[in-house]
């Protein structure tokens, strides 16, 4: 991580940043935190390694049809399968997994949590470093708590049964 993310700066929150839910908030570890893809796109199904191309997830419900351009918070880095692997996982619940679509995909830098200090990355109110401030993170990794940066749009829509 960029040294320069360990610089404390100011703590008051943005009047536009979404206001974060009462009570501790969370360290990095907790909400699933990933560093950014090596590649330095932004996370979506199209780059993750349980992704397959015919639109379907190894650990969702293969009738739940899954775009590239969707994402949840189990993603993994890789490439995607070609072809469904068959298994004998149970599905992980889509209200849990947070799957949803992400057009353009899913980064730090595109959440309402996130304030940059440097190119690189920033401070996530979202979260805590565990001593009182804000999580450091990287304007290209993700967490589960990411909440879309488009204030008063409406979210989008769940993922539909094929
Ligand atoms: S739904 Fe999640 S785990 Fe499945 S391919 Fe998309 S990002 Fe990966
Ligand atoms: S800025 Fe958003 S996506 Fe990044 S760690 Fe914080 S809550 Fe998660």
């Amino acid at each position: 991580m960029d040294p320069r993310l360990l610089v404390a700066i100011s703590s008051s929150a943005p009047s536009d940043r979404a206001t974060a839910p009462p009570g501790p908030a969370p360290m990095l570890a907790q909400v699933a935190y990933e560093p950014p893809n090596p590649n330095g796109e932004p996370k979506a199904c199209a780059n993750c390694f349980l992704w397959v191309r015919s639109a379907s997830c190894l650990i969702h419900d293969r009738k739940i049809r899954v775009g590239a351009q969707a994402w949840c918070s189990h993603h993994i880095f890789g490439q995607p399968h070609n072809d469904w692997e068959p298994h004998n996982i149970r599905p992980v619940d889509p209200k849990l997994s947070g799957l949803r679509r992400a057009p353009g995909g899913v980064a730090c830098d595109g959440c309402t949590f996130y304030e940059p200090v440097a190119l690189e990355g920033g401070l996530c109110f979202g979260t805590t470093d565990g001593a009182g401030g804000p999580g450091r993170v990287e304007a290209k990794g993700a967490c589960a708590r990411h909440t879309p940066i488009r204030i008063g749009m409406p979210s989008a829509p769940p993922m539909e049964p094929r």
